[in-house]
């Protein structure tokens, strides 16, 4: 499959060779021609399958087309994404694929001044990137009308949910034009999320790609056992190592990130954190600086880093490990993007080993552990055995007593104690 076959226009495919893009990624593949013969989409995909040129291309070829045959006033395009970290790169894609085309876009998002971003709009644009406060905010204000809007993506749903936007979703969807055509994109499909797609889709098509495992099969992973107090000097020790080029590490609190950043720093490894209390702009820049390799090393907190956009990322280190396992598979995702393979580290202090089990349940393996490095820690590695024991024990005593669902369980078991 090439780009030639998704029948795309010549202003976009030279745009694609700009990129160096060859082949298209199986999201673009499947979804491209869904969207360009005018379905609903329901996109199952994460960062890093390239799902944003997947909506992105197509939109831009749609809103070219108008504009040839004259029929272009108004907003036509709204992509809503949860953070502006994803804004700002969505409207980086719509400015790389539609180079060679007249489409007008535009990003919007909260916690900078509203003016220039007025005065964009004010200028007109066919698709609008927003972020849902910002959004529902210069619609209050008039700045922003919707009434001739074609085409909706809602995108990073899931995540939409986690933030707590899912009001302001609802508060928007009476303002959208009925007759719209709605792409929808969530990395994953909890019930929440499945009833806002069937109440803003219309007979939509589905897509899904790289469930999550297998995007982890093509990383390679490992296990360092290591006392909280020793990360640092662990870490330390790991980024002497010059092959790891560009390392994304994440902390699980603000604080912390800031504080190996700063321990870094001191020991001549250039790092920086990027998190919600840093002001826009410091965020902006520290991502740029890691974009453009001057910052080796980028610490950041889960919500931070979402949508972190990095090619040739080469390393993903969990400094600490997340409390919800799905994280784990989000976070190795920023290395190994697009096909690429990548690398990543997982510190685990005893405290972690349930957090470590979980994600060994989810990802249906067991990640390789690193043995003999100089901060290894027993008590962890203990408390895995131990973790592991306690589980046969309890499946021991299951198969013992019966199942728990029934009575007979709980008269088997009080029975042998008695016995006892
Ligand atoms: P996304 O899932 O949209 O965040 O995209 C992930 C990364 O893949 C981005 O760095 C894109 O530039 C890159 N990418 C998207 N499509 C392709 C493609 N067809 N070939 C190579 N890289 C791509």
């Amino acid at each position: 499959m090439t780009f030639e076959d998704l029948k795309l226009i010549a202003p976009i495919r030279q745009a694609l060779q700009d990129e160096e893009y060859i082949t298209p990624t199986p999201i673009q593949a499947e979804a491209i021609p869904i969207i360009l013969n005018g379905h609903d989409l329901l996109g199952c995909a994460q960062t890093g399958t390239g799902k944003t040129a997947a909506f992105s291309i197509p939109i831009i070829q749609k809103l070219h087309e108008q504009h040839k045959a004259g029929k272009t006033k108004g907003i036509k395009a709204l992509v809503l994404t949860p953070t502006r970290e994803l804004a700002i790169q969505i409207d980086e894609s719509f400015a790389s694929y539609g180079y060679y085309t007249d489409v007008r876009h535009t990003v919007i998002f909260g916690g900078v001044t509203q003016n220039p971003q007025t005065d964009a709009l004010k200028k007109g644009v066919d698709v609008l990137i927003a972020t849902p406060g910002r959004l529902l905010d210069l619609i209050g204000q008039g700045f922003i009308k919707l009434n001739t809007l074609e085409y909706f993506v809602l995108d990073e749903a899931d995540r939409m949910l986690d933030m707590g936007f899912i009001h302001d979703i609802k508060r928007l969807l009476p303002l959208l034009p009925k007759k719209r055509q709605t792409l929808f994109f969530s990395a994953t499909m909890p019930p929440e999320i499945q009833r806002l797609a069937e109440k803003i889709l219309h007979d939509p098509e589905k897509v899904e790609v790289t469930p999550p495992s297998s995007t982890v099969d093509k990383i390679e992973q490992s296990v360092y056992y290591v006392e909280k107090k020793e990360k640092i000097k662990l870490l330390t020790s790991l980024l002497q190592d010059k092959t790891l080029e560009s390392v994304l590490v994440f902390t699980r609190t603000k604080h912390g990130a800031d504080k190996v950043a700063r321990v870094l720093s001191k020991t001549g490894i250039i790092a920086e954190a990027i998190h919600g209390n840093k002001s826009q702009n410091a965020r902006q820049r520290a991502l740029n600086n890691f974009k453009d390799h001057t910052t080796r090393v980028l610490i950041a907190t889960d919500i931070a880093a979402r949508g972190i956009d990095v090619d040739h990322l080469s390393h993903v280190i969990n400094y600490d490990l997340p409390n919800v396992p799905e994280t784990y598979v989000h976070r190795i995702g920023r290395t190994g993007r697009a096909g690429r393979s990548g690398i990543s580290f997982s510190f685990c202090d005893t405290e972690e080993v349930a957090l470590l089990k979980d994600i060994h349940k989810l990802i249906g393996k067991q990640i390789p552990v690193m043995n003999g490095h100089a901060f290894e820690t027993q008590t962890a590695k203990e408390a895995v055995v131990e973790k592991k024991k306690e589980i046969k024990d309890e499946a021991k005593k299951r198969n013992m007593y019966g199942s728990k669902s029934n009575g007979n369980y709980w008269r088997n078991k009080k029975r042998a104690q008695k016995r006892s």
